[in-house]
C-alpha cells in the first residue's frame, strides 16, 4: 500500500482534501490526522475490521481500548450516556484536550472499545480533526499515531517514520500544539486516570472540585488497579535508555560530572535550556565532547517543554548515543503529565546521586 500524504491548512482546511480523508474513513481505511494534543491514527469506530488494523499496525494489545473522537455533543450522546449533572460543563469545555470515560450505548465496534461497557470520548479542539469527523459522519476511533511503547507522534513526519505505507492517508497540518495526550477523567468516580494536556487545576475550576488522583494517572510503577487499561503498559519510551534524575536540581551538573568523569561513552542530556547551560559550564572540555545536549525549552514554560517532549525523544534515538539523562519538572499544570510521561519513558529508572547513576551505567 502506498500512503497518500495530504497537507491540510490547520486554520482553513481545504474541503476537497478533507473529503478525500473522510471518504477513506468511510471506506474502512486508516487515516493519520492532527489534533491539538498529538497526531492520531483513526478509523471508523463502527468498523471492526478497520479498528482491528489499528491494533495491528501499532502492535497494540487488543485489551487496550481506543479513544473515540466526536465532532459534536450529539454525536457523543449517540454512542454514550453523558450524566445529566455533567452535561453543561462538558458542553462548555469541549472541544478540548480532555477525554471522558462514559457508560457505553454499545453501538460501536467491540474491537474499538475492547469489549468494555464504557467508552472514552473526546471532542478535539482542532479544525482539521473536527471537519474530518464531521464529514465522515461517524465517530473516529483513534489512539496516538505511534508504534506501541514508542513516543507519540506530534508531527506528520513522526507518523511517516512509524507508518509509511502501512496506513492509507497521513494528513500533515504542522506540529501538534500541546504535544502531549489528552487528560482522561473517569466521570463515574470523578477520577483522573491519565494526566494530560488539560491540567487538573483547570478541571477543578470547571467542575468546582478536584478530581481524585489515581496512582496510575501519575505513572507510578506499582499502580495496581488500572482503570485505564493502557496505563499498565510500557509507554512513550525511546530506544535509547533514559535515566530520570530525581534529586535536588542544583546538584545535577555535579552528579553528571562525577559519574561520567572516567567514562568515554557518548550520552545525551535532555532537559531545560537553563540546565543544559549549567551542565555545559560545569563539565570539562573533554567531557563536553561526549555529551549531546537536547533542549526541551525554558524551564519556566512547562507548555513549551510538553510541546517539544516527544519530538525530542524521537530525535534522541537518531543521535545513537548509548544512554540519556533527563531532568525532572515541577508537577503543576501540564508538569503532572510531563512527569508521568518521563517516569514511563525512563522505565522507572530514577537516580538522585552519582553512585546510583554509576550503578545504572554498569547495567546499560
Ligand atoms: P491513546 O489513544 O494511545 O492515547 O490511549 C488511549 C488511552 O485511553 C489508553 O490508556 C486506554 O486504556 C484509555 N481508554 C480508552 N477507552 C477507555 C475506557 N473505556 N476506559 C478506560 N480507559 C480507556
Ligand atoms: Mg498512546
Amino acid at each position: 500500500m502506498k500512503t497518500i500524504l495530504l497537507k491540510i491548512n490547520r486554520n482553513r482546511p481545504e474541503s476537497k482534501k478533507i473529503e478525500v480523508a473522510a471518504k477513506a474513513i468511510r471506506a474502512g481505511k486508516l487515516v493519520v490526522f492532527p489534533t491539538e494534543t498529538v497526531y492520531g491514527i483513526g478509523a471508523n469506530a463502527f468498523d471492526s475490521e478497520a479498528c482491528r488494523r489499528i491494533y495491528k499496525v501499532k502492535n497494540r494489545n487488543v485489551d487496550n481500548p481506543l479513544i473515540i473522537h466526536v465532532s459534536s455533543i450529539e454525536m457523543a450522546e449517540k454512542i454514550a450516556y453523558i450524566p445529566e449533572m455533567y452535561r453543561n460543563v462538558i458542553k462548555r469545555l469541549w472541544p478540548a484536550p480532555i477525554t471522558f470515560i462514559l457508560k457505553s450505548k454499545k453501538i460501536l465496534s467491540e474491537v474499538a472499545v475492547a469489549k468494555l461497557d464504557t467508552i472514552a470520548v473526546r471532542m478535539p479542539a482542532h479544525k482539521v480533526a473536527l471537519r474530518l469527523i464531521n464529514k465522515a459522519g461517524v465517530p473516529i476511533a483513534a489512539p496516538s499515531a505511534n508504534v506501541s511503547t514508542m513516543p507519540s507522534a506530534t508531527k506528520a513526519e513522526h507518523a511517516l517514520q512509524y507508518f509509511r505505507d502501512k496506513v492509507d492517508v497521513i494528513i500533515d497540518s504542522g506540529p501538534a500544539q500541546n504535544g502531549i495526550e489528552s487528560t482522561i477523567i473517569d466521570l463515574r468516580r470523578f477520577a483522573l486516570v491519565r494526566a494530560g494536556a488539560f491540567s487538573v487545576e483547570e478541571i477543578a475550576k470547571h467542575f468546582g472540585r478536584m478530581p481524585k488522583i489515581t496512582p496510575e494517572a501519575l505513572g507510578n510503577k506499582n499502580a495496581k488497579i488500572a482503570i485505564s487499561p493502557g496505563t499498565k503498559y510500557k509507554h512513550y519510551a525511546p530506544e535509547t535508555p533514559l535515566l530520570l534524575y530525581s534529586g535536588a536540581l542544583s546538584r545535577l551538573p555535579y552528579v553528571i560530572m562525577a559519574a561520567t568523569e572516567k567514562s568515554k561513552r557518548r550520552f545525551a542530556f535532555v532537559g531545560s535550556v537553563e540546565m543544559c547551560d549549567k551542565i555545559r559550564n560545569k563539565l570539562s572540555a573533554r567531557q563536553n565532547k561526549n555529551v549531546r545536549f537536547i533542549a526541551l525549552g525554558n524551564r519556566r514554560n512547562l507548555r513549551e517543554i510538553a510541546h517539544n517532549l516527544f519530538d525530542r525523544l524521537i530525535f534522541l534515538d537518531s543521535t545513537k548515543v548509548s544512554f540519556a539523562i533527563v531532568e525532572s519538572f515541577p508537577q503543576r499544570g501540564v508538569g503532572l503529565a510531563i512527569m508521568n510521561r518521563l517516569r514511563k519513558a525512563s522505565g522507572h529508572r530514577y537516580f538522585s546521586d552519582a553512585g546510583q547513576l554509576e550503578a545504572y551505567l554498569k547495567l546499560i
